[in-house]
């Protein structure tokens, strides 16, 4: 019986079929995300929202502000046509607009596509035809982009800037117009909700590394529980006296959660706009007395290398979430020993909302020694409640002893459970849980350890060889800026790991000084059977490196092991 039902209609069923089932007595409040904006509105109201704009100035806005212009993009919306279920897009960086788009569509039930601009035009023309997109809000940095790929796209009925009739250019997208222009003339009384909380709320493809793109399609439901998980004490603990700081964009896995879960915590948040670099961020974090942040690990090396080369203090940040990628060492020990920020490592993807697991230390971290905690913290970390995981390896459930690798399935309230129009068939194994394409361990304390990905793991005579380990070392080796790890042809061993090395300007480390590096730090067979140079190791559209690109430039690559056995 389907669970999306309103109350009494279950009831109804139940009674005439006879089925003994006793339901509670509690009020239907559906799980939808306007309630949030609603909530953030009426009780945080005078909580700020700081912009850094594209145009340039710093904007300053609030709850109240913020969700009375939502509701005029409601109305715009509605005037415009857009139905329940219909798509409208957000190619755009963090921003008050941006959020008042979010909440908007959301709040009538239209679907919110946010558009990556880092992917490949092909694969954003392909997503938006796809998605059959209806209207696309952008910032002005990507006019050019959409003027483009505009002859491609069949769907798309309009264009709005986010910015006012002073910026606007000269454009030729179809029904181009600026926001401020096409907001002005609505309403601020809009009704939101009211629908089924199962109804889709957001969409997000898949950075789609192999294949096209996949589209998660989130729902209200998943939204608001995962909204909730994420602000519980040991995951990212928000609370309405602390101040937010999203490098992570609205366009990549919803920000993980954040303009969700700050405005439902009522803490300010402050939106970087484009401008990610180490200066530019450093200035917000300590104009805006930030309190909370979080971004990929590539965004925070750009910040400690500012504040390392400036000299330079964090007067009121206190914790960093890092993910989408595995936190470097030095990365964890420049904050957590040199900065005073706790560091929560978060593993999460776009089919998980995206926040999967949190690296935040329990009772079980008390007797440890400092260098013991820092290793702890370097793993991933344990899920939340509201989601589950497990480590499957040939089909087995593997033990929970930290040493076991498999691959990495889960289970959850706010879990993909197929893709948008069936894409990619069937998804969920017969216990329902979703196999991630990690390779991970979990110890008897329920961290996790990501060790690759199941396509990048070297498989070296039986055993497993994780990848990212061997580049989490490579990486601290003296000039190295980048590091990867490959698997290459062995004939005794099936795979053994080539390592590549982009290095800093002017290092000047040789392949036998990073081999001596390399030694005692990781496993003997781990070590690499050769190390090469490259200018530049190729990043994919979501900062992380593009693997499949470092394959084929080695495709015919021997290594030197190899041709002596
Ligand atoms: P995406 O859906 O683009 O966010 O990518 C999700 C993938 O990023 C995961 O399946 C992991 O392979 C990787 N990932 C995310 N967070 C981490 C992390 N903390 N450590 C290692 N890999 C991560």
């Amino acid at each position: 019986m389907s669970i999306a039902m309103p109350h009494k209609a279950v009831w109804l069923i139940n009674y005439i079929f006879g089925e003994k089932i006793m339901l509670g007595l509690m009020q239907n409040w559906p799980l939808t995300v306007d309630k949030i904006m609603d909530h953030a509105a009426t009780n945080h109201g005078r909580r700020e929202v700081v912009t850094r704009s594209v145009e340039g100035p710093i904007v300053r806005t609030t709850y109240s502000e913020i969700h009375a212009r939502a509701k005029q993009v409601s109305n715009a919306l509605l005037a415009e046509g857009i139905a329940h279920g219909d798509r409208v897009a957000t190619l755009a960086w963090n921003s008050g607009r941006h959020l008042e788009v979010w909440y908007g569509a959301m709040g009538i039930g239209a679907v919110l596509h946010t558009l990556n601009p880092r992917l490949f035009p092909e694969q954003l023309v392909y997503i938006i035809n796809h998605a059959e997109d209806k209207l696309i809000f952008t910032d002005l940095t990507f006019l050019p982009l959409l003027e483009a790929l505009k002859d491609k796209l069949a769907t798309v009925a309009r264009y709005v800037v986010l910015t006012d009739k002073d910026h606007m250019p000269e454009c030729g997208l179809k029904g181009v117009i600026d926001y401020e222009s096409w907001i002005s003339d609505h309403s601020a009384q809009a009704s939101w909700g009211g629908f089924d909380e199962h109804t889709a709320a957001g969409l997000c493809y898949t950075s789609g590394t192999t294949g096209n793109p996949k589209g998660v399609l989130y729902s209200h439901r998943s939204n608001v529980l995962h909204t909730l998980l994420t602000m519980q004490k040991d995951v990212m603990g928000l609370g309405a006296r602390d101040v937010i700081l999203p490098v992570v964009p609205m366009f990549h896995a919803n920000a993980w959660g954040v303009a969700l879960s700050a405005p439902a915590a009522g803490a300010k948040m402050v939106m970087p706009g484009a401008k990610m670099d180490g200066a530019s961020i450093y200035e917000l974090l300590e104009s805006e007395y930030v309190t909370f942040s979080a971004a990929v690990p590539t965004v925070w090396m750009m910040l400690l290398q500012y504040l390392e080369s400036t000299n330079s203090r964090l007067s009121t940040l206190k914790r960093v979430a890092i993910g989408g990628s595995a936190v470097p060492e030095r990365i964890m020990r420049l904050f957590e020993e040199k900065y005073g920020v706790e560091v929560l490592h978060a593993w999460g993807m776009t089919e998980t909302s995206p926040l999967g697991t949190l690296g935040s230390l329990g009772p079980e971290a008390d007797g440890l020694s400092h260098e013991e905690q820092i290793k702890l913290k370097l793993k991933q970390g344990r899920p939340p409640f509201g989601v589950e995981i497990k480590i499957l390896r040939d089909g087995m459930q593997a033990p929970r002893d930290g040493q076991t690798f498999g691959n990495l399935v889960v289970r959850g309230a706010a879990i993909a459970a197929s893709y948008f129009k069936g894409e990619g068939g069937d998804i969920l194994d017969q216990d329902g849980f979703f196999d991630t394409g990690d390779v991970a361990t979990i110890d008897e304390h329920g961290f996790m350890h990501i060790t690759d990905r199941a396509k990048d793991v070297i498989k070296s005579g039986g055993e497993w060889i994780s990848s990212i380990d061997v580049e989490n070392v490579a990486v601290g080796a003296p000039g190295v800026a980048v590091a990867a790890v490959i698997g290459k042809y062995h004939p005794k061993w099936d795979e053994r790991p080539l390592l590549i090395l982009e290095m800093a300007k002017g290092a000047s480390s040789t392949k036998a000084d990073i081999f001596a590096y390399l030694d005692g730090k990781i496993a003997k067979w781990w070590m690499p059977d050769d190390i090469v140079f490259v200018d530049a190791i190729p990043l994919g559209a979501t900062g992380k490196i593009n693997k499949l690109a470092l394959r084929e430039t080695f495709k015919a690559y021997e290594l030197p092991t190899a041709l002596v056995s």
